[in-house]
């Protein structure tokens, strides 16, 4: 499986080869991509003018590798998921898979909230409702983040159950 890579602000080296990390532009190319090194002195590569809802946003210049931003609202819970699998450590996804910690639930809750809840319009905070199975209309913030969280850890608890047999 290709490894998926994300990162919350453009990273400065490529996560695989170290290469320098280029912006990718969507839509359909105003100028072509040296020009616009010439006139806005950044690199970018054109992305093409088909937008799915889950593009990756840095692109490595040297091996390809894509990066997509951590900060994007999730589509599916597979999504969200993949996106927490890529933030989180290792050490953090085994002490989030022994149990309740409460400490962590805070820190992780408010980058939740922070970045899928607070600065999203309302109908995508709807639909990543509807993905952790929140179909109040009126929900918190706070509980919305929780559900992801529990949800999240139920994830991990499942994997480790598959690995050991
Ligand atoms: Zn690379």
């Amino acid at each position: 499986m290709k490894k998926r890579y994300e990162s919350i602000e453009k990273p400065d080296k490529c996560p695989k080869c170290g290469a320098p990390v280029y912006e990718i532009l969507y839509g359909l190319p105003v100028v072509p991509e040296e020009e616009y090194f010439n006139t806005c002195h950044e690199h970018v590569i054109y992305g093409g003018c088909c937008i799915s809802e889950d593009d990756p946003e840095w692109q490595c210049s040297k091996c390809g590798a894509e990066i997509y931003n951590a900060k994007h609202i999730p589509f599916t819970k597979k999504d969200a998921f993949a996106k927490l699998d890529a933030m989180l450590s290792e050490e953090d996804k085994k002490i989030m898979t022994k149990g309740d910690s409460y400490e962590y639930h805070f820190t992780l809750g408010m980058w939740i909230r922070n970045n899928w809840i607070y600065e999203q319009n309302e109908e995508y905070i709807k639909r990543l409702a509807e993905i952790f199975g929140d179909d109040s209309l009126f929900f918190e913030p706070d509980d919305l983040s929780d559900r992801i969280i529990k949800s999240y850890q139920r994830h991990l608890r499942g994997l480790k159950k598959k690995m050991q047999g």
